[in-house]
């Protein structure tokens, strides 16, 4: 123990040395906020010269509001507007492909806790809640239900249709996943060694700061805006968590937008969920499917996939972690 205390100072002075080093070879920091996608987005790079990592910057911010002007639902003329609006769009884009493709293998994996054909459900309670100020009536709900299936979704390479009439999707469980990783790409092409993408706490790193040590992420307490869980500490990875204290319907917040396909209700068991994945699309995308799978199945999941991992806070406060979840929570680590 004491032996193990010393290395650790031996190797916390070293890093702070390096650290020093790093700065005196004038890597500067560059950082910048936007909002975007129903979120704050910052993009946060080091670079010897400050006005390439400027231009970086603002290169990976272009990707992110093009793949929005893709995917929101919130725009009239996006893609996916207008595929809800039609039942179905010819030429596609190869990203809209892409995340949807993505977004049908977790439902498959998941056995259909993920599914972005919920939106009827969504757009229901924002009109009885949010417009008529009353929760919807049982066959209200019954029939919105009726238009939830990702079966219902036919992919091509020339067009996508949705097989039942009044059938619309949401990407507001993976897209913005998909922005990050698609600023992180930018990023990289642009010869950025070491940067933060974060969205609205969705995570993306690149690299490790100046100096060597890796970026450090607070997971906030659901229920305490103050307070924090634990830090986790990545570099190339991105971390993404789906909460159900952030948009509700109802005053009581218990009707929230994460929904259960099943029930046509918001999945309960869970309060948070954070995932580690390589990938920010996967990490979104798997966040919203154990939050709505519970923590038996979710943590099952989880445990299947290769370079995954969670933490997961239940109804009654409890934090489970996978088997693998430690290791992000040393700021030093091997393997
Ligand atoms: P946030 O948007 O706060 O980051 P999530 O990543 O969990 O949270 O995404 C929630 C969004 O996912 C909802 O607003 C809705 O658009 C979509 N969604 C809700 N339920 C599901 C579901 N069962 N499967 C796929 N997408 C869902
Ligand atoms: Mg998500």
């Amino acid at each position: 123990m004491r032996y193990f205390r010393y290395i650790h100072l031996l190797i916390t002075s070293l890093v702070l040395a390096i650290d020093l080093l790093g700065c005196g070879s004038d890597v500067r920091k560059v950082s910048e906020t936007r909002e975007l996608m129903g979120t704050f987005v910052e993009i946060t790079a080091y670079d010897r010269s400050p006005s390439e990592a400027k231009r970086a910057i603002d290169l990976a911010f272009k990707e992110m509001e093009r793949i929005d002007q893709l995917m929101s639902t919130y725009k009239r003329e996006s893609e996916v507007s207008r595929l809800n609006r039609d039942g179905y769009l010819e030429n596609p884009s190869q990203e809209l492909r892409y995340v949807i493709e993505k977004a049908l293998y977790y439902s498959r994996l998941s056995d259909g806790a993920f599914d972005i054909t919920v939106q009827p459900i969504l757009k229901l309670y924002t009109h009885t809640y949010k417009e008529l100020g009353r929760p919807p009536t049982r066959e209200e709900l019954e029939s919105a239900k009726e238009l939830v299936g990702y079966e219902n979704i036919a992919l091509g390479r020339n067009a996508i249709r949705l097989n039942k009439k009044g059938a619309m999707i949401t990407l507001g469980g993976i897209a913005k996943g998909y922005a990050i990783d698609k600023a992180i790409k930018s990023l990289r092409e642009n010869g950025i060694k070491s940067a933060l993408v974060n969205a609205g706490g969705d995570i993306r790193a690149i690299g490790v700061k100046p100096g060597g040590e890796r970026w450090h992420i607070a997971l906030r307490n659901p229920r305490k805006e103050r307070e924090y869980i634990t830090i986790i500490y990545v570099t190339d990875e991105a971390v993404a968590t789906s909460g159900d204290y952030e948009r509700y319907f109802d005053q009581s917040k218990k009707v929230h937008h994460i929904i259960n396909p099943k029930t046509g209700r918001s999945a309960t068991e869970l309060i948070s969920v954070t995932i580690v994945a390589d990938k920010a699309i996967d990490a979104d995308a798997l966040a919203t499917t154990v939050f709505v799978l519970g923590p038996k199945r979710g943590l099952q999941l989880i445990e299947s996939m290769d370079r995954v991992e969670g933490l997961l806070i239940t109804h009654d406060r409890r934090i489970i972690r996978s088997s693998g979840f430690k290791r992000f929570e040393r700021p030093f680590r091997s393997g």
